[in-house]
């Protein structure tokens, strides 16, 4: 239950909702399982996602081995590419060439950051757009800019299927997207405002450089926290009732843990709870999801790659 003990989340419950990302992402994750048992018997192609990890980020390993591992639960092939720290950006690109080129492989996924001396823009633009399940080739922004069928960035597109799980009616809330990055904030903020359910928000996009967060974000009845900072949103900054995403993994130092850190989100859960109506935790919260949107991307990825 991370970082909130279950006796705290138990007596908030009577106030609020938590947003399941664990539970919600397995209703996703057993529906593509029973499909690919389908496709299965119906000799149809499996669908692969091909993973390249670079270097030995602790935190990177987790996310890539956390998909990987999921794709076996699916049913899904996965290839797991590991390039040392220092490959060239030249040799990182012909390996994506090699993926965009194999066709057997459907769905391509970096995992980001990468070393600094690799253009993050030059690598997504080198991914194929039909194998682009992480959806930041700039073809796929475009069309989710558009509202055309696209891969969606898994983050939002998760969050947008966990408000679509819990059945939250977001038309003509004010929602306040805190943070501006190409795979969470703006991608996120553009799908709360576009013309769908869940959509058809207000937003207000926040930004490192933004004056009166704290009033801003008290106007919010839906804030997305995704900015990268602890424990950052208190409850002097949310509306009573306001439903709450909080997007935000850090790994801050824990001498009590095993592994020497804990995981914490952009939220002060324990406060924020009790004056929200819906509210994620972490973890166990948007992280799952982003797993199950990133696994529905490479299903449709197959699909569409097999019926054309
Ligand atoms: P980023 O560093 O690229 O962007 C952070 C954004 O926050 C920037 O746009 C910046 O302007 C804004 N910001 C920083 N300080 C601010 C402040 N004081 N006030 C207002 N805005 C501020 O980060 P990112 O890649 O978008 O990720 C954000 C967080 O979400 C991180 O903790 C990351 O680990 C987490 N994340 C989680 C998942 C998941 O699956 N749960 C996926 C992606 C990212």
């Amino acid at each position: 239950m991370g970082q909130y003990t279950k006796s705290a989340v138990k007596s908030y419950l009577c106030a609020m909702e938590l947003l399941d990302g664990k539970l919600a992402s397995k209703a996703i994750i057993d529906s593509l399982t029973l499909k690919v048992a389908q496709s299965k018997t119906e000799g149809k192609k499996i669908p692969h996602l091909a993973a390249v990890l670079v270097g030995n980020n602790g935190a990177s390993e987790t996310y890539v081995g956390a998909k990987v591992k999921t794709c076996a639960e699916i049913g899904f092939k996965s290839t797991l590419i590991r390039l040392e720290d220092d490959v060239t950006e030249n040799r990182l690109l012909s390996v994506i060439t090699d993926l965009n080129n194999d066709p057997d492989v459907d769905g391509i996924l970096v995992q980001l950051p990468l070393p600094k001396h690799i253009s993050d823009n030059n690598v997504i633009n080198a991914i194929h757009p039909s194998k682009d399940v992480d959806g930041f080739h700039p073809v796929n922004v475009g069309k989710m800019v558009q509202g055309l069928p696209a891969f969606v960035s898994a983050t939002p597109h998760g969050i947008m299927l966990l408000l679509e799980h819990y059945k939250i009616d977001t038309r003509g809330k004010h929602a306040i997207v805190i943070g501006r990055s190409n795979i969470v904030g703006r991608p996120m903020s553009i799908l709360l405002s576009a013309n769908t359910q869940p959509g058809n928000c207000t937003v207000t996009i926040c930004h490192s450089h933004t004056h009166n967060l704290r009033e801003l974000c008290l106007q919010g009845d839906i804030i997305v926290a995704a900015l990268g900072r602890p424990e950052f949103v208190d409850a002097s900054m949310v509306k009573p009732g306001a439903i709450i995403i909080d997007v935000g993994i850090t790994r801050v130092p824990d001498t009590t843990k095993k592994s020497g850190f804990s995981l914490k989100g952009d939220v002060k859960f324990n406060e924020v709870a009790p004056h929200s109506s819906f509210i994620t935790p972490v973890p166990g919260g948007v992280g799952p999801m982003t797993i199950a949107a990133l696994m529905k991307n490479t299903f449709t990825a197959c699909q569409e790659r097999n019926d054309n």
